[in-house]
């Protein structure tokens, strides 16, 4: 038994080279960027490619297909019991016209690990990442029309088809790629937070004039992840549990949920993004970029947390010009340390940092009826966040050529 489910030599791997290919009779417009469609998160390209697995034969050839439903039977393994994982990328259209990828090859390590975490197979993840380019190169010419920097949102997700009720680990799953139309959240290299969700405080918390995230800290009640669970892997199972918290916060005023772990005060992650602070040390009086360690297994090794923190060891180490030197610190901090810092003025700032919303300055947290205001630049972010997100920016949108900016 073992054997067959480590995959015995009868299993086919996944394998880009045998896709098939089958294009749609019926291509659709594409929606204007800013428009109602696109605003809805609903419309997605003209195809998709899946792949399907079966315990007994491995998996089957990829098919790059027209978008639309699949069905599954009402007893499929993941409609009760959660088998499920997912990428979140984005395809960039750059300002030479050019259409990149982003570090495309560690989206596709983390699924291997999400599905290892969920009971779902494993697969080589270069052929996913050919996979994810073909529906690239198939749709993304269309969808992102040249002459206007955009992007589109991928998300790879595995789901467990199989039918039988019983609980256990599945011998059917279904591997599919989608290419989705997304509001235009960080096209605009000035705009200091996502504007969809700048408009949902209203409650006039944070002071006037200020355009960051208004976070509002989660309760011992409503917990994220824990050690020993899964929040590093990204399951489905860890955003529905979610949703009530994330709604409560958005009712209040606030924008996203900071996930504090324990009653100490554990700072982890904010909404679907890694969290970041930039304060001066009080031991050392240098500047520190602070952001919770991968070590406890409680977070998402984010794709962007990485290249913040590449960046800023690389880029940050000595002073230059208004940007001093920073110390790039991976380490367990809590809301006490934001605190403390905030009263003795060495708060400096804070971000939150993942791909649907990119760098997004925080400008509110709000913490067991304490409010701690985070120093922005009036209307913009601090220095630190602004040099981080725009060195991201330009290798996202080819101004610098990088290893990281994949041309597909
Ligand atoms: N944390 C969580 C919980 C997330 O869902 C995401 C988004 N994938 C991130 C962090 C940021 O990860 P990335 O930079 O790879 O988008």
């Amino acid at each position: 038994i073992k054997h067959m489910r480590s995959g015995s030599s009868t299993q086919a791997p996944l394998d880009a080279s045998l896709m098939t290919v089958e294009l749609t009779k019926s291509p659709r417009e594409v929606p204007h960027p800013d428009g109602d469609e696109t605003k809805a998160q609903k419309t997605c390209t003209d195809h998709m490619v899946t792949a399907r697995w079966t315990q007994a034969a491995g998996w089957e050839a990829p098919e790059l297909k027209p978008y639309g439903p699949f069905s599954i039977m009402p007893t499929a393994s993941v409609l009760h019991y959660a088998t499920e994982c997912f990428e979140g990328l984005k395809l960039y259209r750059g300002n030479d016209d050019k259409l990149r990828l982003f570090r495309i090859s560690r989206n596709c390590e983390r699924m291997r690990k999400s599905a290892a975490r969920i009971a779902l197979p494993d697969f080589d993840p270069q052929a996913l990442e050919e996979m994810i380019k073909a529906l690239c190169a198939r749709d993304g010419g269309k969808w992102l029309p040249k002459g206007r920097p955009g992007f589109l949102y991928l998300r790879p997700t595995m789901i467990a088809t199989d039918p039988a009720l019983g609980v256990q680990r599945p011998k059917e799953a279904l591997l599919y790629i989608i290419l989705c139309c997304f509001p235009d959240m960080s096209v605009s290299l000035a705009a200091p937070a996502p504007p969809a969700l700048n408009g949902a405080a209203t409650n006039g918390h944070a002071k006037a004039g200020s355009t960051g995230l208004k976070l509002l800290a989660s309760n011992e009640d409503s917990i994220r992840a824990w050690p020993g669970g899964f929040g590093y892997a990204k399951v489905g199972a860890n955003y529905g549990p979610t949703l009530v918290a994330q709604g409560e916060a958005r009712a209040r005023g606030f924008d996203q949920v900071l996930w504090i772990l324990g009653h100490e005060g554990y700072v982890t992650e904010a909404g679907a993004s890694n969290f970041f602070v930039i304060w001066r040390s009080k031991e050392t009086g240098r500047l520190e970029l602070v952001t919770a360690p991968l070590e406890e297994r409680i977070i998402l090794e984010g794709v962007t947390r990485a290249s913040v923190l590449q960046l800023a060891k690389e880029r940050l180490a000595k002073t230059v010009g208004e940007v001093e030197q920073v110390d790039v610190v991976e380490r367990r901090f809590v809301m006490d340390d934001i605190i403390s810092a905030y009263k003795d003025g060495r708060l400096v700032e804070a971000f939150g940092a993942g791909t649907a919303f990119f760098i997004a300055p925080v400008a509110l947290i709000h913490f067991r009826g304490k409010e701690i205001h985070v120093p922005t630049a009036e209307g913009e972010s601090g220095v630190y966040t602004r040099t981080i997100k725009k060195w991201l920016w330009d290798i996202m949108y080819g101004n610098e050529s990088h290893e990281w900016g994949i041309v597909v």
